[in-house]
């Protein structure tokens, strides 16, 4: 599985954990919001079992529909029982709501014989889920009939009421894994069309190069035809396009060899080897140079042998990058030591120089592909920025690391460390 999918699947993981988590907690608030609203409802009971214990207001009227007594009143039995109904609903209402349960409620009012007495205007459908509490009167009204009576209060969809209690909670929680979700998709498609669009710019320079590799070769093997068997005055001429063809060619076998590691085809080939003949070389050949052009090079190469696992053609070639930047970023007075030595299981190689340093903010990006420092609006040094990431590539591939330590004005000192065998 590519790196592309296992990042797919941990993200699918992760929100789906998130959401199974989320799905237990909202599991939980119902509950605990079933077991407020039975603490409630147990108050309230209390509440009511006291309000209609002795006889009252309340209670006489409803003992008057209980016995059908009519006796006592001026109005018809039926008048006598919706007034009953309404002072029993309000008075019910009142107590739930004191004790803070606002939901939809009915009641009715029958004794041990399922006589019913009184009950609300308007009853549940049949098919709706209802919860019942059954409360088991004392006092004054089952004295009257000398029977149980009960009254029954009755709730309708009180997990529709629980989640009203919840939505603080749910609504907020559902939205921000949405936002989640969107964002990570937003982010991995940008993130994804960037990587196309690289890939296709990579794609493309390769090619390029490859197209220029060969009409650089035939003018390369042209201008030699003419300098070994051309006129005598365009010699210095021909001289002029040879060197500048052969920089042509380092530039594209650079360009075509970055190419090569970045789709990692097997191009670094590790083998054991001492890496202190490869330091020595390079060393000699800068310290040839130094003399030529005269300029300040020093090594000092600690230790007889360096035994790795590498590939000697690339880590010469990442030495000598280190070296040469040193001496383009030196201005005029080139003054650069390397520096090589065992430490511990590492072996640690710094090129220092103390030419014209790069700032902090530069040093995090001037290992990205093509970065070059602006100096002011123009790039008073050439180069096309790839050295430093073709050298931080072979350290990578060689389970190594690589440091910077610069100072603007003061110098910079570029280090490389690598496992030892
Ligand atoms: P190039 O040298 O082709 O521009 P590199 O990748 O080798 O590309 O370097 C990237 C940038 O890092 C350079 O443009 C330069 O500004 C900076 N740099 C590299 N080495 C040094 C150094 N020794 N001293 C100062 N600046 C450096």
């Amino acid at each position: 599985m590519g790196k592309k999918h296992l990042y797919i699947v941990l993200f699918i993981i992760a929100i789906l954990g998130l959401s199974f988590i989320q799905y237990q907690y909202f599991r939980i608030g119902l509950n605990l919001a079933s077991v407020q609203f039975n603490q409630k409802m147990g108050e309230a009971v209390k509440e009511i079992k006291q309000g209609l214990y002795q006889r009252n207001d309340l209670t006489y009227l409803v003992g008057t529909v209980m016995v059908e007594n009519e006796d006592n009143f001026l109005l018809s039995m039926d008048s006598v029982q919706d007034a009953t109904s309404y002072f029993m609903d309000e008075f019910l209402k009142q107590k739930l709501i004191q004790n803070g349960v606002k939901t939809d409620f009915n009641y009715s009012l029958y004794d041990q014989d399922s006589t019913r007495f009184l009950s609300s205007e308007e009853s549940f459908s049949k098919k709706a889920k209802i919860l019942s509490y059954p409360v088991a009167l004392d006092g004054y009204l089952p004295g009257l009939i000398n029977k149980r009576v009960t009254l029954e209060l009755q709730f309708i969809n009180v997990n529709r009421y629980f989640l009203s209690q919840l939505n603080g909670l749910t609504i907020p929680s559902i939205i921000f894994l949405i936002v989640i979700i969107v964002v990570i998709i937003w982010v991995y498609r940008a993130f994804y069309l960037q990587n196309n669009l690289i890939m296709t710019t990579n794609e493309f320079i390769n090619n390029l190069t490859h197209e220029l590799k060969t009409p650089v070769f035939s003018i390369g093997v042209a201008s030699k035809i003419l300098e070994e068997k051309g006129h005598k005055d365009s010699k210095e001429l021909v001289g002029i396009i040879r060197a500048q063809v052969e920089k042509l060619k380092t530039q594209i076998e650079k360009v075509l060899e970055l190419g090569n590691i970045e789709e990692r085809k097997g191009f670094v080939k590790y083998i054991e080897l001492d890496a202190k003949p490869i330091l020595d070389h390079v060393v000699q050949s800068f310290e040839k140079q130094a003399l030529l052009n005269e300029f300040s090079f020093k090594s000092d190469i600690q230790g007889d042998s360096f035994l790795i696992l590498g590939d000697a053609y690339h880590l010469e070639n990442a030495i000598s990058s280190l070296i040469e930047n040193a001496i383009k970023y030196s201005g005029d007075q080139i003054d650069i030591e390397v520096l090589a030595c065992k430490k511990g299981r590492e072996l640690s190689i710094s090129v220092v120089d103390k030419g014209i340093g790069i700032n902090q903010e530069d040093i995090k990006r001037i290992f990205e592909k093509y970065y070059r420092v602006v100096d002011g609006d123009l790039h008073t040094v050439k180069g096309h920025g790839l050295g430093l990431h073709y050298v931080k590539r072979i350290v990578h591939l060689h389970k190594g690391k690589i440091k910077v330590d610069s100072k603007i004005g003061l110098g910079s000192t570029f280090s490389i460390i690598l496992p030892l065998k």
